[in-house]
């Protein structure tokens, strides 16, 4: 009886033995308790198997868990290079294409024969300048209408030697030796200048897609960086022939669907190795008044 006693006692403050919360006295007599009692070691035996089996367990929780969330970082990582594979896909083809242009325009822009047509229209005004080049000799026409006065100019160059013509309400008069004004690949030229300078910036950022322009497969590049027209704020639209590098219609000021009465557009025409001869015939001086 006095047995059994002890070991209730004992029993009842096995689990603070356990968890080392009992004081020495207590955990002597326990310790003396256990030595001599068969019952009480087996408790004591048991509840420690209880406590590692619930370590284990929960360990084993922990390990699922960790499992789990190892796998869903997988993911994650996976997605995240997808995206970036993505990103650098679309620069990338930006950056294909512009290059791609680039070289074809420098292979075009040195022909020597050539005739091309451009339209600009401004708001109120608009031109037509229409150029022919042979072997070094050229003639530019440029007709301008602004409110309903028209002008018309013509330079012929033979190779580097400038005449102007110029026509108007004024009268007609012609400048010799004069400097030339109608520089015709300008903007193609700041086109490409612009597209080096920012080629990065623009590979990031100008959006560039496949269209049709005046019946011409064609790139539009949109959101590009450049300062092609002088008076154009905001953005600017470029169609580029993929054939040539050359662009066919430049839209400057608010590309879109709200564009503006005084936005600008730029439409080119390019003939190559079909100017003969007689397209560049020198304007008859003896009908202007010459100005030197
Ligand atoms: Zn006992």
């Amino acid at each position: 009886m006095e047995k059994k006693r002890d070991c209730k006692i004992v029993q009842d403050l096995l689990p603070n033995y356990i968890e080392n919360l009992t004081n020495e006295e207590t955990k002597n007599y326990i310790e003396e308790h256990i030595k001599n009692c068969g019952e009480c070691t087996k408790v004591l035996k048991s509840m420690n198997e209880n406590i590692q089996t619930n370590i284990d367990r929960a360990n084993k929780k922990e390990i699922n868990y960790m499992k789990k969330f190892n796998t869903k970082l997988k993911i994650l990582k996976i997605i995240i290079l997808i995206i970036i594979a993505i990103v650098l896909i679309i620069i990338g083809r930006k950056a294909i294409i512009m290059s791609n242009l680039s070289k074809k325009y420098e292979g075009n822009r040195n022909i020597k024969n050539y005739h091309i047509k451009t339209y600009i229209y401004s708001g109120t005004n608009s031109q037509v300048i229409d150029t022919y080049c042979k072997d070094g000799k050229s003639l530019t026409t440029l007709i301008s209408l602004n409110n309903e006065k028209s002008s018309k100019i013509v330079e012929y160059s033979d190779n580097g030697k400038t005449n102007t013509y110029m026509e108007s309400n004024n009268g007609k008069t012609a400048f010799l030796n004069s400097k030339t004004n109608l520089k015709i690949f300008n903007n193609s030229n700041s086109i490409y200048e612009n597209m080096k300078q920012h080629f990065v910036k623009n590979s990031i950022l100008a959006s560039i897609r496949s269209v049709k322009c005046n019946g011409v497969d064609c790139y539009y590049i949109s959101n590009f960086q450049n300062n092609i027209i002088p008076n154009g704020q905001g953005d600017y639209g470029i169609y580029i022939d993929k054939e040539t590098g050359l662009p066919i219609r430049i839209l400057g000021g608010t590309v879109g669907s709200s564009r503006e009465i005084n936005d600008t557009i730029i439409d080119y025409y390019y003939e190559f190795n079909t100017v003969q001869d007689e397209d560049i015939q020198e304007p008859n001086i003896e009908e202007y008044m010459i100005n030197k």
